[in-house]
């Protein structure tokens, strides 16, 4: 058997020498994706985990589960730790954050609905290898303002979610804080800031454009 092993990557297609660690997720942190599924607006952050195996480079072609019903794209952005965050900690993000990307938070939309309803946890719907597709990381260093920054997706030529930090219903320092009440965060571990709206249906031949910023353009195609 074979399987792939992960590294963190910077836009040069250089390694980073962090492990991969581990994903934490965010939940409905966006209330144009709360509204078009129904859900109800959180009182605390919903957080969830990606195993380190979930972690996959996105210039390989995306392979996604083919029997399990729908397969959506959640594109987020993603945030590359770079030193230990935990408990009480103040939030300096230019010391605690590497580099920002994008990463999908592939989603098994018919399984997720199902564990749902039984009152199960999410992670065959979410958690799965390569269930989490990444691009390279940008040096934080260039962005101004981690809570203004637009991030857009198209399949196939068509825009299908864009997204703003600003419209984020917890900044970015605040998500760190309330994560790190529960799990502490290391160098490598890569933090999931949710989806907005835009949520849909991948398919095999889909070819995903993904823009950081209006500058950093990333490429995929699902096989
Ligand atoms: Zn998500």
């Amino acid at each position: 058997m074979t399987y792939s092993l992960y590294q963190h990557q910077d836009i040069h297609n250089n390694t980073i020498t962090f492990p991969a660690g581990k994903v934490v997720c965010i939940g409905r942190n966006y209330l144009d994706h709360i509204r078009e599924l129904g859900n109800e607006i959180p009182e605390q952050s919903l957080l969830f985990m990606k195993p380190s195996t979930a972690l996959v480079g996105i210039d390989t072609p995306l392979s996604i589960p083919k029997d399990l019903g729908e397969c959506h794209n959640e594109l987020e952005i993603a945030l590359l730790i770079k030193s230990p965050i935990t408990k009480g900690d103040t939030i300096n993000l230019a010391e605690m954050i590497w580099g920002v990307g994008l990463g999908l938070d592939l989603t098994l939309r018919d399984l997720q609905a199902n564990l749902k309803s039984k009152g199960q946890p999410w992670e065959r719907a979410k958690a799965f290898d390569d269930s989490c597709p990444v691009t390279p990381f940008v040096p934080l260093s260039e962005f101004d303002n981690l809570n203004q920054l637009e991030f857009k997706l198209s399949v196939n030529d068509k825009v299908r979610q864009e997204g703003d930090t600003s419209k984020m219903m917890r900044s970015i320092e605040a998500l760190l804080t309330e994560i790190t009440l529960c799990f502490t965060l290391l160098p490598g571990d890569i933090v999931l800031t949710g989806t907005p709206a835009g949520v849909g249906v991948l398919n095999s031949g889909d070819k995903l454009a993904l823009t950081l910023a209006n500058r950093y353009k990333f490429g995929c195609e699902i096989i």
